[in-house]
């Protein structure tokens, strides 16, 4: 996988790799030849107009859905290969989802060790002192104790977060995490994205969250109709796009790509989206 310099895990081996990936829903086409790789420690983040198979990818990714064509590839592991163990793979490629998923019958506490006491039968006092631990870590350790009903939509957003990390994954799946949040709690749920990404945790994010993807990304991905319309750095995307369509996209967004302006750096504006990132 050379060619990618400007990649930060340029170096090591891909942890998840798309081959011109195929999937059909009945005659719809959702993905039409997908191919890209996610290294190590990368935070690969994938945009694209609704409809467009970005959601489709991240559920072929953890194998909830198998490839018509091509392939995937996660740590050298073909998912479709009938010798691979899904159940095993799943457990290393945690996944965060648009709503939440929390069982609301549960605690807090309770929805981030239930996988380790079921799954991996760990005992529960070690469960609980892990637990707490990722609940302080996602800035929770003082709603261990509340059902999801008695939370914010970020904080729900968080404790599945930390359920997701209690697995120890390779890799974190996020399928558009913060576009059922009020807007006042989306920047807490980011934040935790990011601080996760400074630790090195390896993440393919769906988003429409742009300056996340500016910022946080080390590679961005534009889908279009199934297919990916052009891949590359976020300067190259946001700034400089090689194909209109994306350019359209973005500016749909209110994004604006105009790093040639005087005195606007390397950024380009954000309208109506704009959050800060600490
Ligand atoms: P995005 O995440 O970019 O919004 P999706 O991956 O959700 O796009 O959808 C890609 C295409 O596949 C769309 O046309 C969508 O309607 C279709 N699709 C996705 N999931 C299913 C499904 N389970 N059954 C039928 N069609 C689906």
């Amino acid at each position: 996988m050379s060619g990618d310099p400007e990649r930060v895990g340029h170096r090591e081996a891909p942890i998840l790799v798309f081959e011109d990936v195929v999937k059909r829903y009945g005659s719809i086409l959702a993905l039409d030849g997908v191919r890209f790789h996610v290294n190590r420690g990368e935070v690969v983040c994938l945009i694209g107009p609704s409809g467009s198979g970005k959601s489709t990818l991240l559920r072929c990714a953890n194998a909830l859905e198998a490839v018509d064509g091509g392939r995937v590839v996660f740590e050298g592991i073909d998912l479709a290969d009938r010798r691979t163990n899904l159940v095993q793979v799943r457990q290393r490629i945690g996944m965060v989802f648009q709503h939440f998923e929390l069982f609301p019958h549960m605690t807090a506490l309770h929805n981030v060790t239930a996988g380790l006491t079921t799954v991996r039968k760990v005992p529960r006092p070690e469960a609980e002192e892990r637990g707490l631990a990722l609940l302080r870590k996602v800035g929770l350790a003082d709603k261990a104790r509340k059902h999801p009903a008695e939370l914010s939509g970020g904080q729900q957003q968080r404790v599945a977060i930390a359920r997701a990390l209690a697995m120890e994954p390779d890799v974190m799946l996020f399928d558009e995490p913060t576009s059922a949040l009020d807007p006042e709690t989306i920047g807490e749920v980011l934040t935790v994205m990011k601080r996760l990404a400074d630790e090195g945790m390896t993440m393919v994010v769906v988003t429409h969250e742009m300056d996340f993807a500016r910022r946080v990304a080390d590679w961005v991905v534009v889908f279009d109709r199934a297919r990916v319309l052009e891949q590359g750095p976020p300067a190259q995307i946001f700034d400089q796009p090689r194909v209109a369509r994306t350019r359209e996209f973005l500016s749909h967004l209110g994004w604006h790509a105009d790093a040639d302006e005087p005195g606007n750096g390397r950024a380009g504006r954000l309208g109506v989206r704009e959050r800060e990132i600490p």
